[in-house]
């Protein structure tokens, strides 16, 4: 995939959601969006009530889950019109993806994990514009403060460092859309701190688009936008679930 290199789709938006609907196999739709735009270069902070669709969304727009109708389009490309492999592989090149589950890999360690964009994806490789990527790696786990554990299996880490082993590789080779799911959660307010001036930092320095999903309404005020995902999804199925 060249999409989003050339200049008419390096004008298109970061994400633009046009009719998308999804649901998990045969069960009702828990996204129905009629039309949602983010440009490029915001910072957007996501809330709705647990079982309100964010993760649901997210993984559309990461191109984890496929929608079921509409187009799904990040930096100008459909993600709906590729197949599973051309997804993972738009998704390896463009996104930074810090799940709610983190997904890191259990049998490597905390330095390979965060490498792995870069080990998966020349195009991601490329970013790091000739600086070597364990260097780039290490730099990542100093500032969050993981140092220390980079030779360590990731098994061996408390919950809150595996979570920074999830955002360092998220932001290796500056991606040009980063996505967050509750990133903060197991993190103590000093850390949570530092890690949100560096994931701003980061987005900031590579004009990247930020999608944060957050149940902690405080951090609000630091994002350039923010989206109550109940007033923009209209799927039934959420509505009968809030909680
Ligand atoms: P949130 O992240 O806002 O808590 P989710 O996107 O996880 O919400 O869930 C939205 C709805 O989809 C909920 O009703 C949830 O039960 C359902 N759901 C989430 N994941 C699955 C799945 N893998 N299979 C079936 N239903 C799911
Ligand atoms: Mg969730």
């Amino acid at each position: 995939m060249t999409a989003g290199t050339s200049p008419s789709l390096s004008m298109a938006p970061a994400v633009e959601l046009h009719d998308v609907r999804f649901a998990y196999g045969a069960g009702p739709d828990v996204v129905a969006i009629s039309h949602l735009a983010i440009p490029r270069g915001e910072t957007v902070f996501l809330h709705g009530p647990s079982g309100s669709g964010k993760t649901t969304l997210l993984g559309l727009l990461a191109g984890v889950l496929r929608a079921t109708r509409g187009r799904v389009q990040i930096l100008g490309t459909d993600l709906t019109r590729l197949s599973n492999g051309e997804r993972d592989a738009f998704r390896a090149r463009h996104l930074g993806y810090v799940f709610q589950q983190f997904n890191l890999i259990p049998y490597l360690s905390v330095r390979e994990n965060i490498l792995l964009p870069v080990r998966l994806d020349a195009a991601r490789r490329a970013r790091l514009q000739g600086v070597d990527p364990v260097r780039a790696a290490d730099a990542l786990a100093a500032e969050l403060d993981i140092a220390q554990a980079l030779e360590k299996p990731v098994t061996q880490l408390s919950v809150g460092q595996q979570q920074r082993v999830a955002v360092a590789r998220s932001l290796i080779a500056s991606p040009e859309v980063v996505i967050c799911d509750e990133p903060t959660s197991a993190l103590d307010s000093d850390r949570r701190e530092r890690f949100l001036q560096l994931l701003f930092a980061s987005c900031r320095k590579a004009g990247a688009t930020l999608v944060f999903v957050s149940h902690d309404m405080s951090l609000q005020p630091l994002f350039s936008r923010a989206i109550s995902l109940p007033e923009v999804n209209t799927a039934s199925a959420v509505a009968l679930v809030e909680n």
